[in-house]
């Protein structure tokens, strides 16, 4: 047995050993069992420790006296009448007391502008009022986000609509931020469209753009129908697929997410293998799926039955590892203190019209004050932070790393079995991810030793 990563420290400080004593125990409901080439990984969801047994370890997990004590000092083995969840929450509420961060706001989406060149069927923006941000209100977003930073170095984050349609209330900010000497850097949530040469050396340049996120909805023939450019001429596809290599080129994180349903999932399926040779072995190209689910009931959109979408997510998942794009992320090695922007006290969303919010969907209502105002509506904010719990929540893996948001819409129907399931998946995805670099710095460190440096394995 071996700890491929080790408890978060300031869990461990807070729920310290279990000491073994002589009576029952049984597995621990917070760990996640996950195969590999050597054997299990078991994850801990509330320590944060990754385990590698071999199978036959795995086997023996409950009648090997020596291996059982050692599951047992790591809390993956807990008494029968142990209460994890009620555990887990004072573990959680400790180890938050211990931890500092930092109070200055220093992550700020702008929304540049409500208006998109592309007309998908699916926009949750549909019917909202496209407001742009006006050259004054984009001075006077400088102004704020100088003004909360507290000369932080802050992460831009440009949102819409489609960012690009006001590239120059970009400018205006940055011109402010750059005049005032904070330092920042450029995230992007945009269709891809209207790069080129010229605005992707512009946007590294002077935005210092680091990090752009696409959507893809298909191939060819069908991400062009379900995008509805207003253009008439060219091939957009083909356009933001030449844009996606210009963005990596220029050395910048491009990040497709992939929406599914039940109308698209072959040809999505296609869409991976496509981007596959397109793309292979460029750095920067991370791909992930998202499931289309309808507003008003969360299944997903035109599949017969959620468990077969899910099943099909989880199989593409997979697909796009052994493809070398999964999306980068380890487990956590900190307490996941919040779930989004919308209950991160450091993050904001600033509105076309100077108006806050906390949520990047959430455009009109349960805003939270304006670039205007001193004081923001703590209230609104405290609500923005309440997490989802249901009964289903005592027996869930996930739950001492579950910080779904009750506001969320995607969560309006309650815990879903979609929600649930989408986040095994990706729970899976990161024990991998750590395992694959432990694997490799591993090897790294014999190759070390064979060049006669050292070893620490
Ligand atoms: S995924 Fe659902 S059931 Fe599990 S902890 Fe989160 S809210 Fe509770
Ligand atoms: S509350 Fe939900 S929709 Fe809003 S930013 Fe967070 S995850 Fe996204």
């Amino acid at each position: 047995m071996r700890s491929i990563m080790p408890q978060i420290t300031l869990i461990e400080k807070a729920c310290r050993e279990q000491r073994p004593v002589e009576r029952p125990y049984r597995e621990t409901k917070h760990c996640l069992a996950v195969a590999c080439g050597e054997g299990m990984l078991l994850y801990h969801t509330m320590t944060g420790e990754i385990l590698l047994l071999t199978q036959k370890e795995y086997t023996e997990s409950m009648t090997n006296p020596v291996l059982r004590e050692e599951l047992i000092r790591h809390w993956f083995l807990v008494p029968t009448d142990h209460d994890e969840k009620k555990h887990a929450d004072q573990v959680r509420q400790l180890a938050l007391l211990l931890d500092h961060p930092k109070k200055s706001i220093n992550h700020f989406m702008v929304f540049t502008t409500m208006d998109c060149n592309a007309r998908c069927f699916y926009c949750y923006e549909m019917g909202r009022p496209r407001t742009v941000m006006s050259r004054q209100t984009a001075l006077d977003a400088g102004d704020f986000i100088a003004r909360q930073c507290e000369g932080e170095e802050v992460t831009l984050h440009w949102f819409g609509g489609e960012p690009l349609f006001n590239a120059s209330a970009i400018d205006t900010i940055i011109a402010e931020l750059t005049r005032r000497n904070i330092p920042y850097r450029s995230h992007m949530t945009s269709n891809g469209y209207l790069f080129d040469d010229e605005l992707v050396l512009h946007a590294v340049r002077d935005w210092h753009l680091r990090f752009v996120q696409i959507t893809l909805d298909g191939t060819e023939q069908v991400y062009n129908k379900a995008k509805a450019y207003i253009y008439r001429e060219g091939n957009p596809y083909q356009r933001v697929m030449r844009n996606t290599g210009l963005l990596l080129d220029a050395g910048v994180h491009i990040n497709i997410r992939l929406n599914m349903n039940g109308e698209n999932v072959e040809d999505v399926t296609q869409l991976i293998e496509e981007l596959g040779q397109r793309f292979r072995g460029r750095k920067g190209l991370s791909i992930y799926m998202a499931l289309l689910t309808q507003f008003t009931n969360s299944s997903v959109h035109a599949f017969e039955d959620d468990a077969i979408a899910l099943e099909r997510m989880g199989v593409l998942t997979d697909r796009i590892r052994e493809l070398g794009f999964a999306r980068t992320e380890r487990v956590e090695v900190g307490v996941r203190r919040n779930n989004c922007m919308a209950d991160n006290d450091r993050s904001v969303a600033i509105l076309p019209d100077g108006r806050l919010g906390k949520c990047e969907h959430e455009s009109e209502e349960k805003l939270i004050g304006s670039i205007y105002e001193e004081k923001l509506d703590e209230k609104e904010i405290a609500l923005w932070k309440e997490f989802l719990r249901c009964d289903d929540c005592k027996d869930c893996t996930a739950y001492p790393v579950c910080t779904f948001l009750k506001r969320c819409e995607w969560n309006a129907g309650g815990c879903s079995v979609i929600q649930r399931r989408k986040q095994m998946i990706f729970l899976k995805e990161r024990v991998l991810k750590t395992y694959e670099d432990w694997k490799n710095e591993r090897m790294a460190r014999r190759m070390d030793k064979e060049g006669q440096t050292y070893e620490i394995d």
